[in-house]
């Protein structure tokens, strides 16, 4: 376990916004008030990814008024994890908290997060309760999990929400990141040495409606994948190896069938068709993989993450 953070440290609330001005006096007056009932120094850091409607204006005119309030503009928008990457970027707390925008993360459950920090532990990530989403998005929330349990072996429930509070080493091992596709949740459990979940209150979404539609929240799926993992290039490989054997074990068979009953056995050389077709195609998926193999290599190369990531050093250094 890590050494206890000092109990006044600073914290920071990143918080991405995409069209809220409906939610956004509520989310700021209910993440002020809880802030200040911690006792901490804090700052909150509201990005605006890009908005459309008046959220750029009330996150400027609140900034102006609240001197613990910052609003970070991006020109247009980036999506959630860009967002959030750079409220990461600005933020300058030893625990940073992130949380949506829309209230569907109660901001009261911040000090149990921050709490679990206190016990050491580097990332802690929430499990919505009695989760207020439609049955497609719980659905295909839990599948994506299961994955992403299974591929990492990091069991963590819910990598879908957003309320989380990172240690500052771990947000900064994320920065030192500079790939573009990113998900956050899984990019900081990657550095991370301790991580816990723990239950949180999940309410409906308060006003506006959600900023996925179904091409981004695929798109989203794709970037977690890719963020976590380049075995699907690698499956080709293996699909390719698993139809060639078929295809040759097939066709071996075919070839003693037809010693031992003749030429009307396999149909007249129907099946020994499926043979040449499964023992090509399995070929051609393995040199697919391959080259897949490759591509993976040269995609993490790109990706450009750190090696290795050193938590601590004990003892003399130099
Ligand atoms: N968001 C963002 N950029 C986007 C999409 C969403 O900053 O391109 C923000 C949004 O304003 C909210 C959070 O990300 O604060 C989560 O979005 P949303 O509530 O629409 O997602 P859902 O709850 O439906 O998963
Ligand atoms: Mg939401």
């Amino acid at each position: 376990m890590k050494p206890m953070l000092n109990q006044d440290c600073l914290i920071s609330l990143v918080i991405p916004v995409f069209n809220e001005e409906a939610n956004l006096d509520q989310l700021i007056e209910r993440c002020l008030s809880v802030c200040r009932g911690l006792g901490n120094p804090f700052e909150i850091i509201l990005v605006d990814d890009g908005s459309q409607d008046q959220s750029a204006k009330l996150i400027e005119y609140a900034a102006l008024a609240n001197p613990e309030l910052k609003g970070v503009f991006l020109n247009r928008n980036y999506g959630q994890h860009a967002a959030v990457t750079a409220g990461f970027e600005t933020s300058k707390g030893e625990i940073i908290i992130t949380l949506d925008a829309d209230l569907q993360n109660p901001p009261e459950e911040i000090p149990r997060l921050i709490q679990a920090i206190h016990q050491g532990y580097d990332v802690v990530g929430s499990v919505r309760q009695n989760r207020k989403d439609s049955f497609f998005r719980k659905f295909s929330s839990a599948l994506v999990n299961w994955f992403v349990q299974k591929t990492t072996g990091v069991m963590m429930h819910d990598y879908g929400c957003m309320l989380r509070a990172y240690r500052r080493n771990i947000v900064d091992a994320v920065l030192s990141c500079p790939e573009r596709s990113t998900f956050i949740p899984i990019l900081a459990n990657n550095f991370a040495r301790n991580v816990t979940e723990i239950p949180v209150s999940h309410d409906e979404r308060k006003n506006g409606h959600t900023k996925y539609s179904l091409y981004k929240l695929i798109s989203l799926q794709f970037d977690l994948l890719t963020c976590m993992t380049t075995f699907p290039l690698r499956l080709l490989s293996i699909l390719g190896a698993l139809a060639f054997l078929a295809g040759t074990g097939f066709g071996v068979f075919l070839i003693v069938m037809r010693l031992i009953f003749g030429a009307s056995w396999a149909a007249e050389g129907v099946f020994t068709l499926f043979a040449v077709m499964f023992t090509f195609t399995g070929a051609q998926f393995l040199v697919f993989g391959l080259l897949g193999e490759y591509i993976g290599r040269i995609y993490h190369d790109v990706q450009a993450r750190p090696k290795y990531y050193i938590q601590k050093i004990v003892g003399p250094t130099d």
